[in-house]
């Protein structure tokens, strides 16, 4: 491609488009990287520069990109229905794919209703344990409990259930309050995994003792809490607040948008101990990353609280234009197929033991201070001192300078503060895989190590 061709799309990206989560007038003094096509796990530029997805395109891409399966799943679907509506009439692939998910899901999700993004997922859940107590006219049970840093999507519900200052506290005076208790963060917790675990169980302890009749329910990122920095929570805690929930009787939401379809290694990171939520929001990987579909599952507990004749207002009123999409739902129904055929989880493990093994070189870099990882989902947090845990300052957007050298060296990622980000897409070879692991590797080196850090 001429260089004119690249330069008169980068005036016009910069002319017109608003990039999510940018500062512009940053990125208007950068080369703006133009993506024109895709081929597995690399995307390539209009200027025909390869780089690796490290990043899985936001953290949703699963079998790769241009997958064949997947695009004539789109392309026959496309031929019989694109949209029509799940407003008083259903679709073929709706009903296959809720039938699906039902059988994929923890048990006790046993409602599929179907949303667009992972914040609308959001929403509904928000929306839907709200008015499951007041259909029951527990009308006090209205509030919820969130983690500190939590991130649960954009629109304003979501937000409000939302926990990292940066983002959320500008909108703080338009958002309904939240009660927030501790994430267990070990690295930074004084006593690490066990402290961490203590802290969180006893703040939910509390707070469930003194105020669960004004609780309607708790939101949790199952296992690993994504945006604020991949960080895992020690073993057995997701179990431990999910039966404190049950036992105040306060309804527990899994939000599975980040590590729900395989990539922490089960298909969803409440399977991983054995926590069957109330609510689960799935999205992202949920059509293989190719089309924008989500999900909020209920039990059938929630639904039935529902269910009544029209005059008893108990009606769920929310709906979206292109809830139930069919072209979605289509590929959707294809990618969970993949993962069966070619035992995807299986491969899951694999590729995250391989990625274990070969992280290994940078244990001992002097500004690595914690390499944290589930399955597919790996953060790295880079501290200014290594014995003292400093963190780096804001001002040095050191993991901003990682990503950049990684981007140069030919593997694209996004950082979250100090944290460098590795969530590749679950099919990725092992050869692909290394080659990653090795530019990123390279990028830290570079940035923390050499002339310029
Ligand atoms: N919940 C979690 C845990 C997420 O990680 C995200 C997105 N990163 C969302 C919700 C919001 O999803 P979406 O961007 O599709 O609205």
């Amino acid at each position: 491609m001429s260089l004119q061709y690249y330069e008169r799309l980068s005036n016009k990206n910069k002319a017109y488009l608003w990039h999510p989560f940018t500062q512009m007038k940053d990125y208007n003094r950068s080369d703006p990287l133009i993506i024109e096509r895709a081929e597995g796990v690399r995307l390539f530029d209009v200027q025909g520069n390869a780089y690796f997805d490290g990043f899985s395109s936001v953290w949703l891409n699963v079998h790769g990109h241009n997958i064949p399966e997947l695009n004539k799943a789109i392309t026959d679907q496309l031929g019989q229905l694109a949209h029509s509506t799940l407003l008083g009439m259903a679709n073929v692939p709706a009903i296959e794919l809720a039938e699906k998910l039902i059988q994929l899901a923890p048990s006790g999700l046993n409602k599929v209703f179907y949303s667009d993004s992972g914040a609308t997922g959001v929403e509904i859940a928000i929306k839907m344990a709200f008015q499951y107590w007041h259909n029951q006219g527990c009308h006090q049970k209205k509030s919820f409990i969130t983690m500190n840093q939590a991130y649960h999507g954009d629109t304003i519900g979501a937000v409000s259930v939302g926990a990292i200052p940066l983002y959320h506290d500008v909108f703080r005076p338009m958002l309904f309050p939240s009660h927030t208790i501790p994430y267990p963060y070990a690295y930074r917790h004084k006593d690490g995994a066990a402290g961490a675990k203590e802290a969180t169980l006893t703040a939910l302890r509390t707070l469930l003792e003194t105020r669960s009749e004004e609780v309607a329910a708790l939101i949790v990122e199952p296992i690993v809490q994504g945006a604020s920095g991949i960080i895992v929570m020690p073993p057995g805690c997701l179990r431990e607040m999910a039966l404190l929930c049950r036992q105040y009787d306060v309804l527990f939401i899994a939000d599975e948008v980040a590590t729900g379809f395989g990539r922490t290694g089960a298909m969803f990171a409440c399977d991983l101990e054995g926590v069957s939520p109330d609510l689960m929001v799935i999205g992202k990987g949920l059509t293989g990353g190719y089309l924008p579909v989500a999900a909020t599952l209920a039990t059938d507990e929630i639904y039935d609280a529902f269910y009544a004749d029209y005059e008893e207002q108990k009606t769920f009123f929310h709906g979206h234009s292109f809830t139930g999409n069919p072209l979605g739902c289509a590929v959707a129904i294809a990618s969970l197929k993949l993962f069966e055929e070619r035992n995807l989880l299986t491969t899951v493990r694999t590729n995250a033991s391989f990625v274990e093994r070969k992280l290994h070189m940078l244990t001992e870099r002097p500004h690595v201070g914690e390499i944290r990882q589930k399955g597919l989902m790996i953060g790295i947090e880079l501290v200014r001192d290594k014995a003292s845990r400093e963190p780096y300052d804001w001002a040095d957007r050191i993991g901003v300078r990682v990503t950049m050298r990684a981007r140069e060296l030919g593997l694209l990622t996004r950082p979250l503060g100090n944290v460098v980000v590795f969530i590749p897409p679950l099919a990725s070879t092992s050869d692909e895989l290394d080659a990653m692991l090795d530019i990123l590797a390279d990028s830290i080196i570079d940035v923390t190590e050499g002339d310029a850090a």
